[in-house]
C-alpha cells in the first residue's frame, strides 16, 4: 500500500456510476441491468433513438431533473483535493452526471457524454449546453440548422467513447492510476486498468464489491467511496509536518 503521493506524481482517475451513488443516483447494475427502471436497450442504444426517440427523451429529460435534486458527495470532494495537490492529473470519469465539474474537479474527461448537454448530428456534432429552461418535455431543435430534435450528447452503448487517444496517453504515463465506483463490466473503460498495471502503475482500487478485474489492483479497498475516499486522500497528500 503507497502511503503518500507525490506533488510531481502523475495521477489518473476513473470513477464510475459508483462514486454517485451515495449522493442518490443509482448505479445501473445494483438493480439487476436496469437503469431507473429501463432496460439499457430501451433508452440507452442509437437504435433506441430511432425506434422510439419520445421514451429515449423522456428518459434522459429524467435524469437531468434528477441533477436538480442531488449535491456532489465527500468523494467528489476529496478528488478536488487531491487535484490541488498534484501538478500532472487527470480525472476519466464514465458518468454522464455533472457532480464531478460540481464539486470543482478541473482536469476532467467525460468519456461518455454529458446529462446537460445536446449535439446536432445535421451540422458537425455542434455541442449545445442545456439550460433549466430546457427540462421541458418538447425536444430541443437546433439553432443553427433545421434539425427539429437534438440527441443527447450521450455515449450510447455500440458508439465510441469520447477523447480515447487523451485517455489512452495519460494512463500509460501515469504513476498512479485509482478507480473508483465502477464494476469493471463496460469496456474500453474497463481495460484502463490492465493498461495502466501493465505500464507499470501503482494501480488502487475502491469499491462496494470487488469488481470483475479486481486482481489486477495493486491495493483493493473495498466500501462506499464516500467513506473511504477523504481518509485516503488526507493521508495521501498530508506533508511531513502534519504527521
Ligand atoms: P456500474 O453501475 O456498472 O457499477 C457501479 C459499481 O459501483 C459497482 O461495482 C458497485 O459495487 C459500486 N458501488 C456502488 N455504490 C458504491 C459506493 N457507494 N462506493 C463505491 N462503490 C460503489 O457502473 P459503471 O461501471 O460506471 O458502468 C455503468 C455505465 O452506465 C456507465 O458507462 C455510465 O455512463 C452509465 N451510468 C451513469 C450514471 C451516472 O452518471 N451517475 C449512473 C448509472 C449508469
Ligand atoms: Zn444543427
Amino acid at each position: 500500500m503507497i502511503s503518500k503521493i507525490k506533488r510531481i506524481d502523475r495521477v489518473v482517475i476513473l470513477t464510475g456510476a459508483g462514486i454517485s451513488a451515495e449522493s442518490g443516483i443509482q448505479t445501473f447494475r445494483a438493480s439487476d441491468g436496469l437503469w431507473e427502471n429501463h432496460r439499457i436497450e430501451d433508452v440507452a442504444t442509437p437504435s433506441a433513438w430511432e425506434r422510439d426517440p419520445r421514451l429515449v427523451w423522456e428518459f434522459y429529460q429524467g435524469r437531468r431533473r434528477q441533477l436538480l435534486e442531488v449535491d456532489p458527495n465527500p468523494a467528489h470532494d476529496a478528488l478536488v483535493e487531491l487535484e490541488q495537490h498534484l501538478d500532472e492529473f487527470l480525472l476519466v470519469t464514465q458518468n454522464v452526471d455533472d457532480l464531478h465539474s460540481r464539486a470543482g474537479s478541473r482536469e476532467l474527461i467525460h468519456m461518455h457524454g454529458e446529462l446537460r448537454k445536446l449535439r446536432c448530428e445535421e451540422c458537425g456534432d455542434v455541442i449545445v449546453a442545456m439550460g433549466e429552461e430546457d427540462l421541458k418535455e418538447e425536444y430541443v431543435a437546433c439553432t443553427n440548422c433545421r434539425n427539429e430534435r437534438l440527441r443527447p450528447h450521450i455515449v450510447w452503448f455500440h458508439e465510441m467513447p469520447l477523447r480515447m487517444r487523451d485517455i489512452d496517453i495519460a494512463v500509460a504515463d501515469c504513476d498512479i492510476f485509482i478507480a473508483i465506483g465502477t464494476s469493471g463490466h463496460v469496456y474500453p473503460a474497463a481495460g484502463l486498468l490492465s493498461v495502466a498495471s501493465s505500464c507499470g502503475a501503482h494501480c488502487i482500487g475502491i469499491n462496494l464489491d470487488p469488481p470483475q478485474n479486481v486482481g489486477l489492483f495493486d491495493e483493493f479497498h473495498q466500501g462506499k467511496a464516500g467513506e473511504i475516499l477523504p481518509g485516503l486522500v488526507s493521508q495521501w497528500i498530508a506533508t511531513e509536518d502534519d504527521e
